[in-house]
This record gives structure tokens, C-alpha cells and sequence, in this order.
């Protein structure tokens, strides 16, 4: 049976450019970057490259697993690039960003997963900007703790890793990462430094019932997870998990609404929600709490 659903005029939306996005588009080729909100054609890109905000995406763009939502390719990567921090770091003084968001693929090839790269990331972004809030995305690492560990001393302002959906979709939409392995993550990051914010999301419409979206939020707040962002999924191409619901805006403002119910000090639920969107207000809400 094709479950496919329509698209719902909600999400038909008319994107406008802004001014300086060709020439943040030319200057990432230049430094030989990839960012998510390219790659991953998010749409709220104007927006939040307008809003001084972007998710680089660090270690290549070779990923060793194949996640059924995802649109990154999967390979044996060969990239390991000790002056990608630097470029990035550039790259975001370049862009005057506000909130620097950095995430990798799973790089199950590295004795560390890659996390010293992201230390690394986290540190030149500081030391050039300042002012500027650092959020990383990380992938599991497979469970290893010495990993977590590298990225928890560079100390980013929030760490996020995403549980992506519930508990029993999990093993379907996910290739080799485990539900209770994240969950494990978000509660050893806050064991390890209870002031770093954290923070997860999770993609509505690949089949999911409402009761175990709440027991997600529960999940996360049994970990002391400090951040929820909740959105749609969207089909990236035909070989990708079908989209069996479309949920419309009045969901998701339950949602964020039991979200704030339990504790979460910011939810960000809406249709283009993308784990980075409006980013930049959570660490203030998060640093507030
Ligand atoms: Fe980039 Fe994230 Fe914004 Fe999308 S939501 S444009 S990935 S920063
Ligand atoms: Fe995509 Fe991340 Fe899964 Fe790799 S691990 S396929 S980058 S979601």
C-alpha cells in the first residue's frame, strides 16, 4: 500500500532571497565548506542566513551510515581535514553570524568519531567571534564516552544529538544508531557539565502515533534534556521512507505546548522546523532557565 500524502498548501511557500546570499553561497565553495541548510535544501535558508545563523556540516560529506530520511550520501569517507576548524571559523567571522551551529556525518571510521574536529570547530569559532553562541549536533559516536567527553571540555554552548523520532520507529529510520544509546548520551553530556544546555529533536510523519511523541518528550525530560525542536518530515527524494502524515500547524502548537507542560525551557515545533531553526533564541531561553 502507497501511503504517500499530498503535500498540504502549508507547506508550499514562496521563498525570497536575501541580499547576501549568493555571496555566502560563493564564499562557502570557496573555502570548500558544506553546510546542512545548503545540502539538505532546508527551507528556511534565507532566513536564517538573514538572522546571522548557520549549520556547517564538518568531516566531509561522506556519511558511513544510511539513515532512511536522510539525504547525505553514504560511503567510506576519506576526508579528514585538520584545518576544516579554521575554515569554518572564517568562514562564520565572514558571515558575522550570531549562532554557529556544527554537525557532522556519522564517521563510524575514526577511532574518535571525529569529536576532536569538533572540539577543535568549537574553539576557533570562539576564539574569532567571541559573542557568538556554539551549538553542535553531534552523531552518537557510537556510545563511546571518551568522545562525548572531547567535545563536553570544549564546551559549546548547547549540545544537541538528536533522537530523530520515537522509541519503536527508531530502529526503521535510523541505520545502526539505537534510541536508549541517545538518550544515554543527552544524560551523560548533562553528568558531565550540568551548565551545558541540551537538546534534541525529532521529525513528525513517518509514522508515529500522538501518545508516543509524548512519551519521546517524557523520554527527554527524564534526561534532563533542556531543548525540544519538533518538524516535519520531508521526503528528500522517491528512494527515501514515505511521508505518512502531514501534520497541520494546530499539532504542532499542541505539541510545543506540552512540551513547555514538562519542563522543556524551549520548544520549537512547526512545520519548517529544522533542529537548528531559531536556534539562536533557545540558548537565551536555556541560559534564562
Ligand atoms: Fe540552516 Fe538549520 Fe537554518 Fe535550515 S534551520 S537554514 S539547516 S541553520
Ligand atoms: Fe544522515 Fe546522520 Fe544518518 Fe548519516 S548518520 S545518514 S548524516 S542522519
Amino acid at each position: 500500500v502507497d501511503h504517500r500524502e499530498k503535500k498540504p498548501d502549508w507547506l508550499r511557500i514562496k521563498l525570497t532571497q536575501g541580499e547576501n546570499y549568493q555571496e555566502i553561497k560563493e564564499m562557502m565553495r570557496s573555502k570548500t565548506l558544506h553546510t546542512v541548510c545548503e545540502e539538505a535544501r532546508c527551507p528556511n535558508i534565507y532566513e536564517c542566513w538573514a538572522n546571522r545563523t548557520a549549520t556547517f556540516m564538518i568531516l566531509g560529506d561522506i556519511c558511513t551510515r544510511a539513515c532512511r530520511f536522510c539525504a547525505v550520501k553514504t560511503g567510506l569517507p576519506t576526508e579528514l581535514d585538520l584545518q576544516e576548524p579554521e575554515r569554518v571559523a572564517e568562514a562564520a567571522a565572514q558571515m558575522g553570524l550570531r549562532h554557529c551551529v556544527i554537525t557532522s556525518v556519522a564517521r563510524d571510521d575514526l577511532k574518535d568519531g571525529g569529536a576532536s574536529i569538533f572540539a577543535a570547530s568549537v574553539k576557533a569559532v570562539r576564539e574569532k567571534l567571541p559573542l557568538c553562541s556554539i551549538e553542535v549536533l553531534i552523531p552518537d559516536f557510537m556510545g563511546n564516552e571518551d568522545s562525548l567527553k572531547i567535545v563536553m571540555d570544549a564546551k559549546p554552548d548547547i549540545l544537541n544529538h538528536n533522537i530523530e523520532t520515537v522509541a519503536r520507529m527508531s530502529d526503521r529510520v535510523r541505520a545502526k544508531a539505537k534510541y536508549s544509546r541517545s538518550l544515554e548520551l543527552l544524560s551523560r553530556a548533562k553528568a558531565m557539565n550540568p551548565d551545558i544546555p541540551t537538546k534534541s529533536s525529532i521529525m513528525l510523519g513517518v509514522g508515529e502515533e500522538w501518545d508516543e511523541i509524548i512519551q519521546a518528550m517524557d523520554d527527554l525530560r527524564a534526561v534532563d534534556c533542556n531543548i525540544m525542536t519538533i518538524g516535519q518530515y520531508l521526503q528528500p527524494t522517491k528512494q527515501h521512507l514515505n511521508v505518512v502524515k502531514y501534520y497541520p500547524p494546530e499539532d504542532f502548537a499542541k505539541l510545543k505546548e506540552e512540551g513547555m507542560k514538562r519542563g522543556f525551557s524551549h520548544v520549537e515545533s512547526g512545520p519548517f522546523v529544522r533542529s537548528s531553526y531559531h536556534a539562536h533564541e533557545q540558548v537565551q531561553s536555556a541560559r534564562q532557565n
